[in-house]
């Protein structure tokens, strides 16, 4: 009887250890990775934001990196952000795809953008092979190269948090109607359960941010009014957490235009910068004018200027004329 007691409390011991351990694996899966960018000197911080661009240069992909690196020196920038589509049409198809030179390092070659590139994915990248876009082996080949499906930038330190997050796996209707293609769904298996840690650690990083501004970048539209519009999915599921948290701004691409949405709702600016190569001229649906603050249908990049009290957002366009400016505030410490 002692003995089977024993047993018994043996099998419950090695039980919970073992639950303690899978919770522990599980947990340390949900962690998002953090990185850290320094502010220049003066404790500003510049970036600028492409989205949509990976053609081999063509459809004035070359012409949009031109300017960009004008306006990078110009500005002085910190780093770059890709919104994702960052090779067309299918992604690449492994991390020796020349690819990655033709449409990343050969094309973006000014002194300006040999900077860090903060990178998400976007639908045309799950098209092909996810996994290379995410080795560090292309962090190798071109150091610039920094992608991964969810991760949280801390710069100035304290000055700005952004969240990245990997918005494809969000959208139904590539599970549900493929249309023919075929994507790359490995490491986001079990879709619900991914999804759901997704959402439960960028809430979990907005809740604990203390940084002066939030930004959060993803491929997809929450807001637009271009072909793809808004997304149903992002709307239900991250939008909610964002306006809950303070966010100040969503910066997105997926849409090949320039556009600048505010929301009569939320202090939240919707920018989408996915003009990198391709655009979509005169596609546009209607939108509350009140809300509609810019709409460019044709290519450029978009350039964000910050310090702890001013936040400076512009659009260019592929010739580096400016299109739109757009300034905020804050004050320094918040009042009582
Ligand atoms: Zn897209």
């Amino acid at each position: 009887m002692a003995s089977l007691l024993c047993q018994k409390t043996m099998t419950l011991t090695l039980v919970s250890t073992f639950l303690v351990a899978l919770f522990g694996v599980l947990y340390c899966e949900a962690e998002l990775e953090r990185f850290e960018h320094g502010a220049k000197p003066d404790g500003s911080l510049s970036f600028l934001v492409i989205g949509d661009w990976g053609r081999r240069g063509d459809y004035n992909q070359s012409d949009v990196a031109l300017q960009m690196g004008i306006i990078g020196e110009k500005l002085d920038i910190d780093f770059i952000i890709s919104t994702g589509d960052n090779f067309y049409d299918k992604g690449l198809t492994g991390v020796d795809d020349p690819a990655f030179h033709e449409s990343f390092s050969d094309v973006y070659t000014a002194p300006s953008l040999q900077k860090q590139w903060y990178i998400v994915l976007g639908n045309h990248d799950y098209r092909g092979n996810v996994e290379a876009q995410l080795s560090p082996i292309l962090t190798e080949k071109d150091s610039r190269w920094l992608c991964l499906r969810n991760f949280i930038l801390n710069a100035g330190p304290e000055m700005a948090e952004f969240i990245f997050v990997d918005t494809t796996p969000f959208v139904d209707k590539y599970f549900t109607d493929p249309e023919d293609q075929v994507y790359d769904w490995r490491g986001i298996s079990p879709r619900k359960h991914y999804l759901k840690n997704v959402l439960e650690e960028v809430e979990s990083a907005l809740r604990e941010s203390t940084a002066k501004w939030k930004i959060v970048v993803g491929h997809h539209t929450i807001k637009s009014a271009s072909t793809h519009g808004n997304t149903y999915e992002l709307n239900v599921h991250l939008l909610p957490i964002l306006e809950a948290y303070g966010v100040d701004l969503y910066i997105n691409g997926h849409d090949h235009c320039l556009e600048h949405i505010s929301s009569n709702s939320s202090p939240i600016q919707f920018l989408t910068s996915g003009g990198g190569s391709k655009a979509w001229r005169g596609d546009i649906n209607w939108w509350n004018p009140q809300e509609m603050k810019f709409y460019y249908d044709g290519q450029g990049f978009m350039s964000v200027q910050m310090t702890q009290t001013e936040l400076d957002v512009i659009f260019y366009d592929v010739f580096g004329n400016v299109l739109h400016k757009w300034s905020t505030s804050k004050q320094l410490f918040s009042v009582m």
